[in-house]
C-alpha cells in the first residue's frame, strides 16, 4: 500500500513540528514511519521530520495558509474542530519514492556514478578529478537538476559525510538496467560490490 489516512491532526503535527493530535504523540511516528516506508529509525528523528514536512507541504499546499501561532491547549479542540471541517477529518497521505527524497541524499559508487550519471536525472556530469584527490567519499551537486548525491569510493559502503546523524549506506543506481545475464560487465560489477 503506497497510501495511507492519517488524521488532519497528525498531520499538522509533522508539519509545524508541534502537538496538534487528537490522539497523542504516537500518530506522529507511524505517519513518518510510512512515509518512509519503515526507515525513521534508520534515518532518525530530525531528517525525518524535516524531510517528511517538505513533502507534507507539497501534498497540501493549504498547509501554508495554516495560523497556529495563537494556539493554546484551551482552543486545540476548537481549532482541530475548524480544521476537520476545512479540510476532512482523514487525509490520504503518499509514501515517498526514495528516488524522491529531497533533504536524504543517495550513496552511489564511484563505478555507477562513472557509467550511469546523476541517480536522479542521469546527467553525465563527472568531474573525475574531485575524486582524485583522496578520501572515501564526495558529495556531487548535479548541475542538471541541482540535487545533492555522495559517490563512494569502491570498497567504501557508507557514506562518512553525515546529514542531520545519518550516513546514508551505498545503494544500487536507480537508472542501473536489471539484467539477469551473469556475463555482462554490469552483473559482474553487481556481484563483485559489497553492499549493507
Ligand atoms: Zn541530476
Amino acid at each position: 500500500m503506497d497510501t495511507k489516512r492519517f488524521h488532519v491532526g497528525t498531520i499538522c503535527t509533522v508539519a509545524f513540528d508541534r502537538l496538534l493530535d487528537p490522539f497523542g504523540i504516537s500518530p506522529k511516528n507511524v505517519l513518518l514511519d510510512f512515509m518512509l516506508d519503515g526507515q525513521l529509525k534508520k534515518f532518525g528523528m530530525e531528517l525525518s521530520l524535516k524531510e517528511c514536512r517538505l513533502h507534507l507541504f507539497d501534498a497540501f499546499p493549504w498547509l501554508k495558509t495554516v495560523n497556529h501561532s495563537g494556539l493554546r491547549l484551551k482552543n486545540l479542540d476548537a481549532w482541530l474542530s475548524a480544521m476537520e471541517k476545512i479540510h476532512g477529518q482523514f487525509l490520504v497521505v503518499r509514501k515517498i519514492e526514495p528516488k524522491n527524497y529531497i533533504l536524504i541524499p543517495l550513496a552511489i559508487s564511484v563505478d555507477d556514478a562513472r557509467e550511469y550519471g546523476c541517480p536522479y536525472c542521469g546527467a553525465e556530469f563527472f568531474p573525475l578529478n574531485l575524486l582524485l584527490w583522496g578520501g572515501d567519499c564526495q558529495s556531487m551537486l548535479c548541475p542538471q537538476c541541482n540535487r545533492t548525491y555522495i559517490v563512494l569510493y569502491q570498497g567504501v559502503t557508507k557514506s562518512f559525510l553525515e546529514i542531520l546523524s545519518y550516513h546514508p549506506p551505498l545503494s544500487p543506481h536507480p537508472r542501473r538496467k536489471k539484467t539477469s545475464d551473469p556475463t555482462t560487465d554490469v552483473d559482474m560489477r553487481i556481484v563483485g560490490r559489497v553492499t549493507t
